[in-house]
């Protein structure tokens, strides 16, 4: 199979994934982006998920990100709360209504259909190609890696379900680990 292959596969299938997103967010009322965003705040850590987090996430503008946070806060789907230390930082946390709304919306049905199908040793080998892939061209483009807090370099087990951040000196409990950050860095080889 020819790279030009590989490349267009990639591209049918992210046309398709944004179509389908595209009708459930007309089912639900939003926007892709904005039913993009309630996801990745869905799996943010609390140094991710803020208004600079989905702008780091998705590359977008200021403006942008402050109106996709306006609607999900306007329909009661994220909450904001103030940083317990520094007053200037906003967290955004999703609601219930926001899981529930998730929860109800994805994986879109294409997708888990597909996931179904594979047997459980081709979603491990399908997971780790892509995430090798998308890990390269991240680090290609000079861009954060927003990988698993249990991956990360500065995660340091301390005992039984209890962990340790060795760059923010912050405790992490076992569901911290299982999140997305900002100042994820792959472990050193
Ligand atoms: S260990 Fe890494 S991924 Fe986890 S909170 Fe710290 S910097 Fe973020």
């Amino acid at each position: 199979m020819s790279a030009y292959l590989f490349q267009e596969y990639i591209e049918r299938i992210s046309s398709l994934i944004r179509s389908e997103a595209r009708l459930t967010g007309v089912e639900y009322d939003l926007q892709p982006i904005q039913l993009s965003a309630l996801y990745y705040l869905s799996r943010a850590n609390r140094y991710s998920n803020t208004p600079q987090g989905v702008s780091d996430y998705f590359g977008l503008t200021k403006g942008t990100v402050s109106q996709t946070l306006k609607a999900l806060e306007k329909k009661g789907l994220i909450q904001k709360s103030p940083d317990s230390k520094d007053g200037r930082v906003v967290h955004l946390k999703v609601t219930g209504s926001g899981r529930k709304l998730l929860k109800q919306s994805l994986p879109s049905p294409m997708v888990s259909g597909f996931w179904e199908g594979l047997k459980k040793s081709e979603q491990t080998q399908v997971t780790e190609i892509l995430r090798q892939q998308l890990l390269q061209m991240q680090m290609a483009n000079g861009m954060k890696s927003f990988g698993l807090c249990r991956t990360c370099r500065f995660n340091s087990k301390k005992g039984e379900g209890k962990f340790f951040c060795e760059l923010t000196k912050e405790n992490l409990s076992m569901n911290d680990t299982e999140l997305i950050c900002r100042e994820h860095e792959q472990p050193k080889v």
